[in-house]
């Protein structure tokens, strides 16, 4: 599992002063990317599957050229466009044709460099770097992505760094996830941080209660003049936005713990979330549960990875609902609670997930001897 050639892609972000020059730069970035994409899903529809990377190259490089883009920007234009129309067809191709409305553009390691406070870019532009965060230093830059956004300027820079030796695992912090809560913990202790389903809920209700008024053919005009759909677009994006934040944050405090103690971080699998959620009615709130789900499992990850604790995923099927002291099973006995039919054991239906999430990842572990009837005490 663990090798010291392994390599860990980090980012770095730079804050850098726009010059009208990269702004028009980036607007043409854009079209050609536009421009590339109309081609690849036309030439896809003609030939029943997406064109080869040579096939693009040879159809618009120097369209792309002529339209002022410097040549490393241009086969990133290109490369951009076939990702992006393979994922499109990939899905089904169902919709209207993709379209970026975006202004950013990727450039490849040769294609910048930041230098004294400076950013170059290939084809002759400069521009001043305001600020830029100060880690990673040992790492080499990989490409990087420009982004222009609400009159910021963003480079954000790709760094490879290597990847710590993994910590050999003392113990499991095995992790549980409802709508309500995150408990993290083992057979000795147990925590919980809530999860922010229920706000990220409010805001998407406030912004599906826009639409709904605002759908009224009365209010049609307003709402083409987009002033509306922009709102209704903040709120949803902000729902997302706290979400990650917090699966952001959680992560880091939870694979920080297992670092201090030189845990392993266990989980189910993604598949478990459709036995928790089952029993959840509402759309939304499933929804939101997944994401803030899967959000946490890509930070706890990324976190594990960067600080060298080991991850297990184990099988989810039945960690709430089987006796982690003699595997009989369990049976609900109140609102969250369970108690085993065959030997009494009575806990919350959660604490019981952690219990079992932490046996199994010790028996992958290749700690069988574990039990956690040892440390349980029947509550
Ligand atoms: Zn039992």
């Amino acid at each position: 599992m663990a090798c010291k050639t392994d390599k860990l892609i980090a980012t770095v972000k730079a804050k850098v002063e726009p010059t009208p020059e990269l702004i028009e730069l980036l607007k043409r970035y854009r079209d050609g990317l536009n421009m590339a994409i109309r081609w690849a899903v036309e030439a896809a529809r003609a030939k029943g599957r997406p064109p080869t990377l040579s096939k693009i190259y040879r159809a618009v490089y120097e369209q792309l050229r002529t339209m002022g883009l410097p040549s490393y920007i241009a086969s990133a234009c290109y490369r951009e466009a076939l990702a992006i129309v393979r994922s499109y067809l990939a899905s089904g191709a169902r919709g209207r044709m993709p379209v970026v409305n975006t202004l950013h553009m990727w450039l490849h390691k040769n294609a910048y460099r930041v230098r004294d406070g400076y950013l170059y870019v290939t084809g002759g532009y400069k521009a001043r770097v305001v600020g830029i965060e100060e880690k990673y230093k040992e790492g080499e830059w990989k490409e990087a992505k420009l982004v222009y956004r609400g009159g910021d300027m963003y480079l954000y820079i790709a760094v490879e760094v290597p990847k710590p030796m993994l910590v050999k695992p003392k113990g499991v912090i095995a992790v549980d996830i409802n709508e309500r809560y995150v408990y993290y913990g083992n057979s000795q202790w147990v925590k919980k941080v809530e999860t922010p389903v229920e706000k990220a809920m409010r805001l998407r209700e406030l912004a599906e209660k826009l639409q709904r008024r605002y759908s009224a053919p009365r209010y049609t005009p307003w709402n083409r003049r987009g002033g509306i759909r922009e709102r209704i677009r903040r709120l949803h994006k902000k729902a997302r936005d706290i979400v990650e934040d917090w699966a952001k944050k959680t992560a880091k405090r939870i694979v920080e713990e297992a670092r201090e103690r030189q845990y392993a971080v266990a989980v189910e699998d993604l598949t478990g979330l459709k036995e928790a959620i089952r029993e959840l009615t509402k759309e939304h709130r499933v929804g939101l549960m997944l994401l803030a789900y899967r959000r946490l499992l890509w930070w706890m990850k990324w976190q594990a990875a960067k600080r060298g604790v080991v991850v297990v995923e184990v099988e989810p099927r039945g960690t709430s609902t089987t006796c982690p002291k003699c595997g009989g099973k369990m049976e609900e006995v109140g609102h969250r609670r369970v108690k085993c039919v065959k030997c009494g054991f009575e806990a919350g239906r959660d604490i019981v997930a952690i219990y079992n999430i932490e046996k199994r990842a010790r028996e992958k572990l290749g700690n069988p001897s574990f039990s956690p009837l040892a440390v349980l005490t029947p509550s």
